[in-house]
């Protein structure tokens, strides 16, 4: 699995040898014969693919539906040695302007079932289905998780949280497929066992383990109290968050009292631009994308902002995107 971390932005990364070496129509063939050809595309556009809506072709994108799938997928991957990389619904992700020379598969497994006050959810599906699921069923506990985008492998991943909730409140264990032995098997894992901590898991640490579903408990509540609560978090973040493209808030918080929205409007920087991004003027936490704008503007912001800070608090601020 290949990634780029904030310090690597820039270096020399890790090509996918396997497609030159097996040839691009070779690589293409296996995966139509494995996924179906309509699961199958060719030099996408990241920007068509992330809420950011910049980055640039990846070379091949594949929608996964099976675990089985996915499994005889990283095998064949593995083999010829090709890069790959997981993503779920692309909103916390900032994809570099030459794109991702290899696989990018998009998590799209969908069941989601209860068990009394149990959710399990595959990795691939959408946050507002799982809280619309709740909601129907009258299961209190992911109001919070309202209006946040993006899938339960991603929401996992980060350890998403709002209003003072987060999956590390909820969640029992993480089904996960890893590598042992050149072979992928799948675990289950308890939640006491993924390192979760503000905007952490295990997962970031762990770039090959793959989520492929999580155990959620919740509580019995009223459906009508849980529809209310979601539809006001719903509608607060309608009226705080930036409406145009963006991957979410820029950066961590540095502690648990440092406010990195209010700090950067305070130094007075809010609709402060490079190319087409822009630090909102509506929540100085985002940087938005105006229209245009490149992973390198973004990047250029991001440092000028990080700049501002540290003169100013001495805090040094890290980006909560991941970069591809
Ligand atoms: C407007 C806006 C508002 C937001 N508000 C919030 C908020 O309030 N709170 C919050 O926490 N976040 C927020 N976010 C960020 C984002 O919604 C969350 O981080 C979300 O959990 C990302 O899920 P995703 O499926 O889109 O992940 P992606 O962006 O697709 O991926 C993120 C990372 O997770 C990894 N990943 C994804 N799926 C898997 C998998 N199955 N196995 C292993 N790794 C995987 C990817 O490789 C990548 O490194 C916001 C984003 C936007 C655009």
């Amino acid at each position: 699995m290949v990634y780029m971390s904030e310090a690597n932005y820039g270096a020399s990364r890790e090509r996918a040898r396997g497609i030159a070496a097996a040839g691009t129509h070779v690589v293409k063939a296996y995966l139509e014969h494995l996924l179906g050809a309509e699961n199958v595309a060719e030099n996408v556009p990241m920007s068509q693919k992330t809420t950011f809506k910049i980055g640039g072709p990846a070379r091949f994108f594949v929608t996964v539906k099976s675990r089985d799938v996915l499994v005889k997928l990283l095998s064949a991957l593995d083999y010829i040695e090709t890069a790959w990389t997981i993503i779920g619904g692309g909103a916390n992700l900032l994809v570099n302007d030459d794109g991702f020379d290899g696989v990018v598969i998009r998590m799209a497994t969908s069941d989601i079932v209860q068990n009394g006050n149990f959710v399990y959810a595959d990795a691939g599906v959408n946050l507002a289905k799982v809280c619309m699921f709740a909601r129907k069923n009258s299961l209190s506990g992911l109001e919070w998780l309202a209006g946040i985008p993006g899938t339960i492998g991603g929401a996992v991943y980060m350890n998403a949280g709002a209003y003072g909730s987060e999956m590390q409140t909820v969640t029992v264990c993480v089904d996960v497929l890893k590598r042992s032995d050149d072979e992928w098997k799948i675990e289950t894992i308890n939640a006491g066992e993924l390192d979760f901590g503000y905007r952490q898991s295990i997962f970031q640490e762990r770039r090959d383990w793959i989520i492929l579903g999580a155990y959620i408990h919740l509580a019995h509540g009223e459906e009508a109290a849980i529809g209310e609560r979601m539809d006001e978090i719903m509608t607060k973040r309608r009226k705080s968050l930036p409406t145009q493209p963006s991957g979410g808030s820029t950066f961590r918080r540095p502690r648990p009292d440092f406010y990195v929205g209010t700090t950067i409007d305070r130094l007075g920087m809010k609709g402060n631009s490079v190319g087409g991004a822009m630090i909102s003027d509506r929540h100085a936490g985002f940087i938005v994308n105006t229209g245009g704008a490149t992973c390198a503007d973004v990047m250029e912001l991001v440092k000028q902002i990080k700049d501002a800070v540290r003169e100013d608090t001495g805090e040094e601020l890290h980006m909560e995107y991941e970069v591809l």
